[in-house]
């Protein structure tokens, strides 16, 4: 039987094109959402539609979502993985950084699940997986707005989980520990991160994007009546 469609969003780098390998080797006709659509066009993944769009534009997304679907049917797991850290202290950051933060790791979150839910309620089938962090469960220094979308999402996935918990549509939360990618490079301040850098030294180092894909995988394929919630993933040796 035919696979059915998965939408990534972040798809151009780190967690989010590990994750789009991982549901193509799996078989599944992809809808890969990034700005840079040149990086997601150069993952060269079978069955995949790749769309330049930002996730703070609503109904590009939503056009996105059901053009993709007008060929693959309709979407089954929707992952929100777009996502930005700006890492700063809270007396000297630029408050545009913090806005920022919350359009694209909540706003967009937010609108990306409105947009698939209806059908998938309709159907009681379909999955959401949104990418929190180890920072929605604790807090660290220079973190603080990026600390607050990130609880913000732990905190949303699972009152919508409850919400649709008896249509049948799950829900999923991930939370990653430090992971290699580039979400550290768009801090400004070069002490953050070089700080940041040796506490990744310290801990012998991160996790790999990967790891996160292939936790998302294995959530994703358990039968629909199992309910795999939230899953933190980080180094061994990270606190
Ligand atoms: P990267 O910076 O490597 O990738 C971020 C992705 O998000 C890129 O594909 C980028 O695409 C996309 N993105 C950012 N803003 C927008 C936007 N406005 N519209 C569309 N796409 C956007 O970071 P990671 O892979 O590390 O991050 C993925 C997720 O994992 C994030 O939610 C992050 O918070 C979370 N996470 C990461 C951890 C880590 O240590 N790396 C730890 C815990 C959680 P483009 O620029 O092309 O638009």
């Amino acid at each position: 039987m035919d696979k059915p469609l998965v939408v990534i969003t972040g798809a151009s780098a780190g967690i989010g094109a590990a994750l789009a390998k991982r549901f193509s080797e799996a078989g599944h006709p992809l809808l890969l959402i990034a700005r840079r659509v040149e990086k997601i066009k150069a993952l060269n993944l079978p069955n995949s539609i790749c769309e330049q769009v930002d996730v703070n534009e609503p109904e590009a997304l939503k056009n996105a979502i059901k053009a993709a679907e007008s060929t693959y049917g309709p979407v089954d797991c929707l992952i929100n993985n777009a996502g930005v850290m700006l890492l700063g202290q809270i007396d000297t950051q630029d408050p545009t950084e913090w806005q920022k933060m919350y359009d694209v790791n909540v706003m967009a979150l937010l609108n990306g699940m409105q947009i698939v839910l209806g059908d998938m309620k309709e159907r009681n089938h379909g999955t959401i997986i949104n990418i929190s962090s180890i920072a929605g469960k604790k807090s660290f220094a220079n973190h603080a707005a990026y600390v607050g979308t990130k609880f913000a999402v732990s905190a949303i996935s699972e009152n919508v989980r409850e919400e649709v918990a008896d249509t049948g549509v799950r829900i999923m939360t991930i939370c990653p520990g430090a992971v290699e990618t580039e979400l550290l490079g768009h801090t400004t301040s070069k002490d953050i991160i070089d700080g940041y850098e040796q506490w990744k030294e310290s801990i012998g180092g991160a996790l790999e994007a990967d790891d996160i894909a292939r936790t998302a995988i294995f959530m994703y394929e358990q039968p629909q009546n199992v309910h795999i919630r939230d899953v933190t993933i980080t180094a061994t040796r990270q606190q």
